[in-house]
This record gives structure tokens, sequence and C-alpha cells, in this order.
């Protein structure tokens, strides 16, 4: 019999859960870890809020790519309406709910019967063992596995620079923007600062009306750039390109977007549009991209494609824009000089973009959107600290992720490659930078499962002796 854990059950774990039974042999058994009650939706997936949308067509959300209609045939059968186009922007939790009910069919089908396991825990570490893994889980737990897949996801953000302990420490900041009491007990009339401008922000913005917040609203970030619109009309013409190849020097590549979203709004269409049609092959982009390409990309563009790639939906967006003109939400733009704890919550200190004195913002409360933590050697998390700490990981060289191989292996503290180890989801961003939306996961998970399938089949049989036991034989 052959193990394999998965450790963190949001999409990519769950996916890969489900791929698993049916690409391997009928003696591998499955161990999904998840130190959250639910199974499935992941941090992205699991708000309560109606007004959280997906900011990707249902269209483009299904689970499986040979079977584009999976989600909307879902969304179909709820209420069979309007909710089933392909072109909306639906609640993110019916995502969620669309993710559990995949992983309860696949519990409920009779060729799986004892062979995937849920086990509800946190790993907070792993040993390698002569024949696999050990895991240790909270409450004095362990499991034992032949293969081990980490699919942690997203991490809160980093804690902002200059900002006070005692601050960090208090109840007027708040370190993870999707957990359930972010914005809760908020005086309404308050003032409230969202660190960074990005998709968590406009979230929390949301969030914050939904509650009928009265108070003002302070979004600051390095560039003050709000993510684009998704466009209200999806039916543009599509321009095709002019070429049939994207380059991968940084400059030339730049330049050819630039050109070709010119000329597709000069002929009706939108450079939304261009955008979709690179989407594919990012990963190939990126995997060819020489190295110092890409940290100029990570210095100078980053944000720049982000707010353009994560876009919102038009609901949402046109939400944003009335808080703005009703000088209800204002983006600032600067460098945090300091964030120090008051009798009354929070005061900022920072630097204008633009120059001139420093400015101060007296609030009650401090939410940190400022997107997800990804360097790993920062991160306040025990199963990463014990990985990096035991050298069976490494931070990527672009400090994105963990390092991996294009084949999802993760590296050691040496270089080495694992044949037991793996990766998946956001973790991998550092090898194949696009790895965060469900187009990209779903594939990833698709190949994981067929390559740990045939190694399953081919790695020589668990319980080998270790020179150990000959020596002392
Ligand atoms: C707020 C938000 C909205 C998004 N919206 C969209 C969207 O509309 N469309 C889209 O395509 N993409 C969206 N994304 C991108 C999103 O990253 C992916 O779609 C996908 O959900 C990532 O799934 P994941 O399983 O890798 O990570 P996560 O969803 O973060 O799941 C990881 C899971 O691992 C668990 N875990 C972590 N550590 C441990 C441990 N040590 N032991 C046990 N369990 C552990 C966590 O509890 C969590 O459930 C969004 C992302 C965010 C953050």
């Amino acid at each position: 019999m052959t193990t394999i854990a998965i450790v963190g059950a949001g999409f990519s774990g769950t996916l890969l859960a489900l791929h698993l039974l049916r690409n391997c042999a009928q003696d591998t058994h499955v161990v999904l870890c998840e130190r959250h009650a639910q199974f499935g939706p992941g941090a992205a997936y699991a708000t309560g809020n109606p007004n959280h949308l997906l900011n990707v067509p249902a269209g483009r959300m299904s689970a499986f790519h040979d079977r584009p209609q999976d989600f909307l045939e879902w969304l179909g059968a709820q209420d069979g309406t309007a909710m089933s186009v392909a072109g909306s922007f639906v609640p993110r939790r019916y995502f969620g709910a669309y993710i559990r009910h995949l992983l309860l069919q696949e519990i409920k089908r009779p060729s799986n019967a004892g062979r995937l396991k849920l086990v509800r825990g946190r790993v907070t570490a792993l040993a390698e063992e002569a024949d696999g893994f050990l895991l240790t889980l909270n409450r004095k737990r362990s499991i034992s596995a032949d293969f081990v897949v980490v699919a942690t996801g997203n991490f809160p953000p980093e804690p902002p620079p200059g900002a006070d302990p005692a601050l960090l420490m208090s109840s007027s900041y708040r370190a993870d923007p999707w957990a359930v009491d972010a914005f809760g007990g908020l005086d309404p009339d308050a003032p409230v600062l969202l660190i960074g401008t990005g998709l968590t922000m406009v979230d929390g913005v949301i969030e914050l009306l939904d509650r009928q917040h009265r108070g003002p609203i302070h979004a600051l970030s390095r560039r003050g750039l709000l993510p684009r619109r998704h466009p209200v009309n999806v039916s543009h013409p599509a321009i095709p390109a002019r070429r049939q190849s994207f380059p991968t020097q940084l400059r030339a590549l730049t330049r050819l977007l630039r050109q070709e979203s010119e000329r597709a709004e000069a002929n009706g269409g939108c450079w939304q549009s261009v955008i979709d049609q690179i989407r594919p092959f990012t990963q190939d982009v990126w995997l060819d991209m020489s190295f110092a390409d890409q940290q100029r990309f990570l210095r100078h563009l980053r944000r720049w494609w982000d707010v353009h790639r994560h876009r919102m939906a038009p609901n949402v967006a046109d939400r944003i824009d009335q808080a703005i003109a009703e000088r209800q939400l204002h983006l600032h733009v600067g460098r945090i000089d300091a964030l120090t704890l008051t009798q009354t919550g929070a005061r900022l200190t920072y630097r204008p973009r633009a120059g001139g004195d420093m400015a101060t913002l007296d609030i009650a409360r401090v939410v940190n959107c400022a997107g997800p933590g990804c360097d790993f050697e920062r991160l306040i998390d025990p199963l990463i600290a014990s990985l990096l700490e035991t050298g069976m990981v490494r931070p990527d060289r672009l400090h994105l992720g963990l390092d991996v191989t294009a084949t999802c292996a993760l590296r050691d503290r040496e270089g080495a490659v694992s044949n037991r180890l793996f990766a998946i989801g956001p973790v991998t961003k550092g090898a194949f930078w696009e790895m965060t939306a469900v187009p990209d996961i779903r594939r990833q998970c698709e190949f994981l499962a067929q390559h740990l399938g045939t190694l399953s089949k081919t790695m020589p049989p668990p319980q080998n002796p270790t020179f150990e036991d000959i020596a002392s034989a």
C-alpha cells in the first residue's frame, strides 16, 4: 500500500486528492490534512460575504480544464437561472460549495471506499524516515506517508515595516484580513486603515460597506495602484494578435503588450483581452525568462502586472468608485514611516510619494491587506519553520515561495531534488510565477497526480533497510 499525504485542503490540496484517487492504483491511499473545520474552500472561498465575488468569470472557473462547463453546470443545477451565465462574477462562497460538492462525490464513489482519509489538524513538522515521512500534527498525533505534498496556499501578509510591536500585539491591529473577526466589533463611525490597495483591500472595503460602516476608510500603498476592472461587455471582439509568439525578454514583452493593447482599443476591442491572450503562456514565458529579467519584473512591473491581470468584477469596481466619489474611501500613496499604538487605536506616519512633509493619520483599527506573505524565511508558521530548519526545503531564489523543480519536487537546502516531497499552488510561485488562479492550479494538480501515479508504481517498495540496519546486522 502507498500513502500520499497532502498538507492543506484548500482548492489545490482538495483537487489534487480527487485526481490522485482517479490516477493512482487501487492500493494508493490519500490522507488530506486541514487545520480548519472545512475541507475544500481554503482562504479564498470560505468568505461568508455574498458580495465577495470571484475575480474570474464563472465560465473560466471549472475545476477541470477538459470539462470547462463543470462549474457552470453545477451552478445551473443549484438554481437554474442567471447565475449560470459564463461571463458572470458569482459569490466566491459558491465556488467553495462546488469544491466541497466534488469532494463529497468522490468520497461516495464505491471504488474509493477506505482510500481517502480526512484528518482535521495542523501539521507542525515533517521528519524523514527510511521509508517515507512521519508527519506530526497538533494534539500529539502523527501520520506515516510515503509521499507528502505541501499545499499550504496563501499565508497572511507580512507585518508592515515600521510597525510598533506593541501595536502588532494589540486588538487595534489585525494581521489576517481573511480572519472572521478582522472587521468585527468596530464603531461604525471610526476611521479604519487598510494597508495595501490591491484585491484584498477591495474585499476589506466591501466588507466594511456591507457592515454599514460610516467612518472614513483609508487605504495606503507605495504606488497607490488600484486593480483595474473587468469589462462590462465581455463580447468585445477578440482582436487577433499580429504575432504568433511572445518574446521572453522583458523589454520586448512589455513593448508588445503595450502595442497590442493600444491596437485592440483602437479597433473596438479592449486591453483586457490582450492580457487574457497571454495567460495560458505566462508560465512558459516566466520559465524561459532570464533571472535578471525576472528580478527586474518583480522590482518594477509586478504591481502593474497584478492590477491589470487580477481585476475587479464590474459591480465591485462600481462600489469602490462610489466610495471614492463619496469621499468615504481615501487612497494614500506613500511609504510607512511609523505605525504606533495610541490611546484610541493607532497613528500612522507616512512619507507621501509625491514628496513634501510627512503625513499622519489617527485610526481606530489597522487591517493588513498587503497581499499574501510569501517570504518563507519571515513567515510565522510552525511547519514552514521546521521544514526550513531541518533543511528539507529552501526558499526559491526570488523569495516568492519554496524552491521546486518543473515537476513540483521540492529542493532541499543543498539543492538536491526530493523524490518523495512535493508542493503545489501558490507555494510554487517562484518557479512558475502564475500559480495563483484556478485555471493555473487545476492543470498543476492534474499533472502532479499523473506524475505521482507513475512514481508510486515505479518507486522501490518501502521498508528498505537503512545503512545503520545493515551495519548493525
Ligand atoms: C481572497 C482571495 C480571493 C481569490 N479569488 C480568486 C478568484 O476569484 N479566482 C481565482 O481563480 N483565484 C482566486 N484566488 C487565488 C487563490 O489563491 C486560488 O484560487 C486557490 O484558492 C489557492 O488554493 P490553495 O489550496 O493553494 O490555498 P489556500 O486556499 O490558502 O488553502 C490552503 C489550505 O491549507 C491549510 N493549511 C495551511 N497550513 C496547514 C498546515 N500546516 N496543516 C494543515 N492545514 C494547513 C489552510 O488552512 C488552507 O485551508 C483568490 C485568492 C485569495 C486569497
